[in-house]
């Protein structure tokens, strides 16, 4: 039997110096402790350059906006299909329930896989390789995601969303309005979540009204709540449709537990216990930040 720990009370488990080799601009920190053999890991990061001094990987091109839109004619269809069979069924009650049960669990969802790809993994890891190192860059550089466009942003997940609804709509069958609206809520919220955490970094004043209402209604995750997530230790408020789940998740520390499962099952860390290390630091110096306006 043992104990689960939070990380933060981690005496026995040294935290360890790692070896990079920085190959941007990016000033490199070349750890010179030595911990014993046994206990050295060398990782090996390469730090693009950020977003912003390179203009055209923020804007959208032909093959995002297509797969955006093949996104959001997935989800589209679903809740046709279930306002369909709720308008024939006389019911709205079961679908509107199991499209706010998608909407809540959305958020689960997006804080679970955050959590995975900023904690394990590097780029080169398969089929997740580009997002775990889209979250890193968005930690060195986080204001970029202000500045990128809508299709830019949401095409990764769009593209996930198509390949999981698609199947899914065409087994389920028509007449089944809760299951529709399900599906269609909690894929849709998956898929903008993306753009709820641009507008989490984003400036109150820039913000639409509505957007900032909503916001600030709980509704969509807040500015407040998103910020600490890019502050130390870096390892709260994963949540990024309505944030309902982070109070909860981070009080009753279940990524903590689920990070020591992973140590004891797997031998492997979480990048979130090296904090403060580079990769989790937003970049400063000659890079305007706009993340303090959060
Ligand atoms: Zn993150
Ligand atoms: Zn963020």
């Amino acid at each position: 039997m043992y104990t689960l720990t939070p990380h933060s009370h981690l005496p026995t488990l040294p935290r360890l110096p790692r070896t990079f080799r920085a190959t941007a601009t990016s000033p490199a920190r070349t750890s010179t402790a030595e911990p014993p053999r046994h206990l050295r890991i060398t990782t090996t990061t390469t730090i693009t350059t950020p977003a912003a001094a390179n203009g055209s990987s923020l804007r959208s091109t032909w093959a995002h906006r297509a797969w955006v839109a093949s996104g959001f004619f997935s989800v589209l269809s679903s809740l046709a299909k279930s306002v369909s069979a709720a308008v024939e069924s006389g019911s709205a009650f079961e679908p509107l329930l199991a499209a706010f049960l998608g909407y809540i669990l959305a958020d689960l969802g997006t804080g679970l896989y955050h959590w995975a790809v900023d904690n394990y993994g590097g780029p080169s890891t398969p089929i997740f390789g580009p997002q775990i190192d889209a979250f890193q860059g968005h930690h060195r550089w986080p204001w970029t995601i202000t500045r990128r466009e809508f299709a830019n942003n949401l095409h990764a997940l769009a593209r996930n969303v198509t390949f999981a609804v698609m199947p899914i709509e065409f087994f389920a069958t028509a007449d089944d309005a809760a299951v529709h609206a399900f599906v269609g809520a909690c894929a849709v919220c998956v898929m903008m979540s993306q753009q709820f955490h641009a507008w989490a970094h984003g400036t109150k004043s820039r913000l639409p009204a509505v957007v900032v209402a909503l916001q600030d209604a709980g509704v969509l995750v807040s500015r407040e709540e998103h910020a600490a997530h890019h502050r130390p230790p870096y390892n709260s408020n994963y949540c990024i449709v309505s944030g309902v789940w982070n109070g909860l998740l981070d009080e009753w520390k279940v990524f903590e537990a689920m990070e020591m499962v992973v140590l004891f099952r797997f031998g492997v860390r979480p990048r979130s216990w090296s904090e403060p290390e580079f990769e989790w630091v937003e970049a400063t110096g000659g890079v305007p930040s706009e993340s303090s306006n959060c």
